[in-house]
């Protein structure tokens, strides 16, 4: 017995159906003499329908309208559920995200939870109620309605669970645990036990949307024991923690990023504080820059490349353009048909063959590589979109990660 904190992504809430199953598999956990806290996102594709309703008014939509809008999604699944509760017989209480002290900082569409004030949902649990609170939302300084990104939910359930110290965070969702891949694109990847928790944090940041990255940042941060598992079958998931127990593998698993757009600056002059100039311009616009690629300086110029999520390519290029009198590019060229693709293993540090290994595939599948970057446990790289989900099958295979 215990305090566990349960997250259900939108799938697992998407009909009345769903919801009263969610309800059942809380009440199990209630009923055993565990405090629950119950974060919820929202029904199905509501959040991209709310999108879609936004643009249909304004496309250039305030950030701050925007999540007022947004927050609603997840109002309406908390609601519904602690309905579902109630007439299930259990005492039951929902909280939006202000009511259950999620503070954020002030960024509008992407915040980061600053504190959680656990007090109210204390109160409530120290009351015997199932307490739901929405997830994806909170509040920042100026008593505003904030929201933490796409698939941020999953963080207010970390968050709350290192707040008020729970025994466990279980992340319920579609699929049973996370996977060597992402088993829509390849139907033959293996099921994890484990993860660590700076393996799960790469294949997160590099697009394995089964967790948000901020989520097993603070996993790892506040040391919070986390499962990945399913809402509609009742068997194991995947463990997220420190150390691994089981076998040491090479890769650990494969993953691929649409949310990615290439920006090059040609010719630009080959001198010192050159990436200085470019890197502190877009820094300032809070654009965040992943993979960089130089060339060799030739006649006194070089060209620059770099890729950003989709979301911040307007922005960036407005920026550069703007400032080009300052950075004195000959062109300015974006290509936003791309896509990354990464390997994630903490045992690959010690192997020198993975990247040839991982290039062969990508040369026997016929697949042009466009930029590199690594980090100690992951490789990645930019290809054509449209080459995407060839990639990560083809990788998939020649690392024979196959169940
Ligand atoms: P939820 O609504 O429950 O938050 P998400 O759609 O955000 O669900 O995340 C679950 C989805 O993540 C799965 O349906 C799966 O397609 C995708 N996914 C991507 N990479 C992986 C992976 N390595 N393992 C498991 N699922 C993955
Ligand atoms: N509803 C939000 C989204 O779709 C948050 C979440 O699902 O975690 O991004
Ligand atoms: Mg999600």
């Amino acid at each position: 017995m215990g305090l566990i904190v349960q997250k259900f992504g939108g799938s697992s809430v998407a009909n009345a159906e769903r919801v009263f199953n969610v309800a059942s598999r809380v009440i199990d956990t209630y009923d055993a003499g565990n405090d629950v806290v119950v974060v919820v996102s929202a029904q199905g594709d509501t959040t991209d329908d709310l999108i879609e309703k936004a643009k249909e008014i304004n496309d250039r939509a305030s950030k701050r309208e925007m999540d007022v809008l947004l927050s609603a999604g997840e109002q309406i699944s908390m609601s519904l559920l602690a309905m579902a509760i109630e007439k299930l017989g259990r005492p039951v209480v929902s909280l939006t995200g202000w009511q259950a002290g999620m503070n954020t900082d002030i960024n509008y569409s992407r915040a980061r939870i600053k504190r959680v004030v656990g007090e109210r949902i204390q109160l409530e649990l120290d009351k015997r109620k199932i307490v739901i609170v929405a997830g994806f939302q909170g509040i920042n300084k100026y008593d505003d309605i904030t929201t933490l990104g796409r698939g941020g939910s999953d963080t207010s359930a970390v968050a709350i669970a290192a707040a008020l110290g729970a025994d466990l965070c279980q992340i319920y969702t579609d699929v049973r645990g996370v996977y060597t891949a992402d088993p829509r694109i390849v139907p033959e990847a293996t099921m994890l036990s484990e993860i660590t928790y700076d393996e799960m944090l790469e294949l997160a940041s590099a697009g394995a949307n089964v967790l948000h990255n901020r989520s097993v940042e603070l996993a790892k941060k506040f040391n919070v024991n986390m499962e990945v598992l399913s809402s509609f079958e009742k068997v194991p998931g995947t463990i997220v923690k420190e150390e691994n127990t089981v076998e040491k593998m090479l890769i650990r698993g494969i993953a691929r990023d649409n949310d990615v757009a290439r920006i090059s600056l040609v010719n630009v002059k080959d001198a010192p504080g050159k990436a200085f100039q470019i890197f502190s311009i877009l820094a300032k616009k809070k654009v965040n820059v992943d993979v960089i690629l130089q060339s060799i300086g030739r006649d006194g110029n070089k060209d620059i490349s770099f890729t950003v999520a989709t979301n911040d390519l307007e922005v960036a290029l407005n920026t550069l353009n703007a400032n080009n009198s300052i950075i004195g590019a000959e062109t300015i060229v974006h290509d936003d048909n791309v896509s990354k693709v990464s390997i994630v293993g903490a045992g690959m540090t010690a192997d020198p063959g993975v990247a040839a290994t991982m290039f062969e595939a990508l040369y026997d599948a016929d697949i042009n590589i466009q930029m590199i970057s690594t980090s100690e446990i992951r490789i990645s790289v930019l290809i054509d979109r449209k080459d995407a989900e060839k990639a990560v099958k083809a990788i998939h295979k020649k690392f024979e990660l196959h169940d």
